[in-house]
């Protein structure tokens, strides 16, 4: 099947719809809810994008396996060429969403598609897996679904455990028998984001690793339909407070929402295992099989477009409040310059030192990429901080569009109008820059750029025993030899 389009992703939702609760009631269907409905609607804005006569090869490539045209996100790269042509098909998606969905399919299909090229790491678990991974990988592109996944158990503790690492405990989500038809699962995940999707898939977390043998039950890989029986997503509440688009000009478009997911006994069947009851092959899976790589291919592109539009924001806040000679504006537009186009950098030295792998994958470089992730956890709060340091009160000092032609529309005109812009314009610019860094769904932007990819502390961690420090090193105790 070709590229699905937007109005096919909603029928699909719509048919096999998650079972979704929020705010203490089941979601009877995501597509029309209204938490839910417009995210479901910019998605479906992507899917479409893929039929845009002008962007048809910026966003597709030819199937190896139909011959039909199926997302370029899905492309197994071999040269830097298809790295570029994968850069420019996911730019156009993240700029769909100012970068605010972070979660774009995208995300996963590149993740599957690396796991898939290293099908042979699967089978050193058992040799069905490679199978298992890699017509999982073919049945999603040529379906085109969309994938939600939820990597990290719940804890009931933090204390640290002497090994060091992440303690299991009874609220994990486990392997309880495993009978003919597949493997039973129990317990609950955090988070999935985007759980309007069509199918959720489940493995260890890079940064959080699995502690020795007695982490077994707890150590798979696998993936479901989002409507599987015993599968519930408890959603949080919805950003999206079904405002007009003045008002709430990001939430009212761009809610991909969070959710808990619980495991009920869920039946996983055997040809949708991709790993089980192996720690070590389980804690290596994303950097041996460059599944990390490849997301953070994704996640760095995303964050440029974010960057960019920050940038565009600030500056044009600057130019409505007519503020743009202070010095200290001058600083915190560079600063975040800075921050886009060092991130841009790494994307680029990613791409440019680019090598083939030990799977025949065309793979990014894994350093400037992990760089890039872990500095956007500080550079966006940041830069949400200069969006209020640059804004102030015009951040607060906010009629809604119903005020406009409300009882104050006189006062309101005349007296918020700047040199530069119209009350109106102004409004509606500070409305946005609000949406940004001041609202509900803009406080969740921030923790997600903090947490989504794993704490800081645990990356740093990963960070400093990945790098190669010895040559630094020798050079140091050669110089003090001298
Ligand atoms: C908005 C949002 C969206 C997300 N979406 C997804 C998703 O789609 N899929 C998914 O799988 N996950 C998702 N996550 C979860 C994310 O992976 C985790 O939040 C992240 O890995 C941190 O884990 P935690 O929340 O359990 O933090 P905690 O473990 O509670 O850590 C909290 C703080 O304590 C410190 N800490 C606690 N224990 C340890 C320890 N043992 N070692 C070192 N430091 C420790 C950490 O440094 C951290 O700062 C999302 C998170 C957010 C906030």
């Amino acid at each position: 099947m070709p590229a699905r389009t937007g109005d096919e992703y909603i029928a699909g939702l719509r048919e096999n719809s998650p079972e979704l609760y929020l705010q203490g009631e089941r979601v009877k269907d995501p597509t029309t809810h209204p938490g839910l409905r417009n995210g479901v609607h910019t998605l479906a804005r992507l899917y479409d994008l893929q039929h845009d006569p002008d962007l048809r090869d910026a966003m597709t490539y030819v199937s190896p396996s139909s011959g039909d045209r199926v997302g370029l996100s899905f492309i197994t790269p071999q040269s830097q060429g298809d790295l570029e042509r994968r850069n420019t098909m996911m730019t156009h998606w993240a700029r769909v969403s100012c970068g605010m969905m972070g979660r774009t399919p995208d995300f996963l299909n590149v993740s599957f598609m690396a796991m898939a090229a290293a099908g042979e790491y699967f089978a050193r678990n058992r040799p069905e897996f490679q199978h298992n991974v890699r017509a999982y990988y073919e049945y999603v592109r040529e379906n085109d679904l969309v994938l939600t996944h939820t990597l990290i158990n719940l804890q009931r503790s933090r204390l640290p455990s002497g090994s060091g690492l992440e303690d299991t405990t009874d609220v994990a989500l486990s392997v309880v028998k495993e009978t003919d038809g597949g493997i039973v699962v129990n317990g609950a995940r955090v988070l999935a984001t985007l759980p309007i999707a069509d199918e959720i898939a489940v493995y260890p977390a890079r940064s959080h690793r699995l502690p020795g043998d007695a982490a077994a039950p707890t150590s798979f890989a696998f993936a479901l339909p989002c409507n599987t029986p015993g599968l519930k997503f408890l959603c949080r509440e919805s950003f999206d407070l079904q405002r007009s688009r003045f008002d709430h000009p990001l939430g009212s478009r761009f809610e991909e929402m969070d959710a808990i997911a619980f495991f009920d006994n869920v039946l996983v069947p055997w040809e949708r295992v991709f790993l089980l009851g192996d720690v070590d092959l389980c804690n290596n899976m994303s950097i041996k099989t460059r599944q990390y790589v490849h997301s953070g291919h994704q996640v760095v592109t995303k964050n440029v477009v974010k960057c960019e539009f920050v940038l565009g924001l600030a500056n044009l806040m600057v130019q409505t409040l007519g503020s743009g000679q202070l010095p200290q504006v001058h600083q915190m537009l560079a600063e975040i310059i800075e921050n886009l186009e060092v991130t841009k950098a790494c994307l680029r030295t990613a791409e440019v030192d680019a090598e083939i792998d030990e799977w025949g994958v065309m793979s990014p470089a894994e350093t400037p990429l992990m760089v890039a992730r872990q500095l956007f956890m500080r550079m966006y709060p940041r830069m949400a901080e200069i969006l209020h340091l640059l804004g102030s009160s015009s951040l607060m000092a906010l009629p809604t569009e119903a005020d406009l032609s409300g009882p104050l529309a006189a006062e309101i005109h005349r007296y918020l109008e700047t040199d530069t812009a119209s009350a109106e314009d102004r409004v509606r610019l500070f409305r946005l820059a609000w949406d940004t860094c001041c609202s509900a769904f803009a406080s969740r932007q921030v923790l997600y750029e903090r947490f989504f990819q794993g704490d800081q502390v645990r990356n740093a961690f990963l960070l400093n025993s990945l790098y190669d420090k010895q040559p630094m090193t020798d050079r140091v105790r050669a110089f003090l030899e001298e």
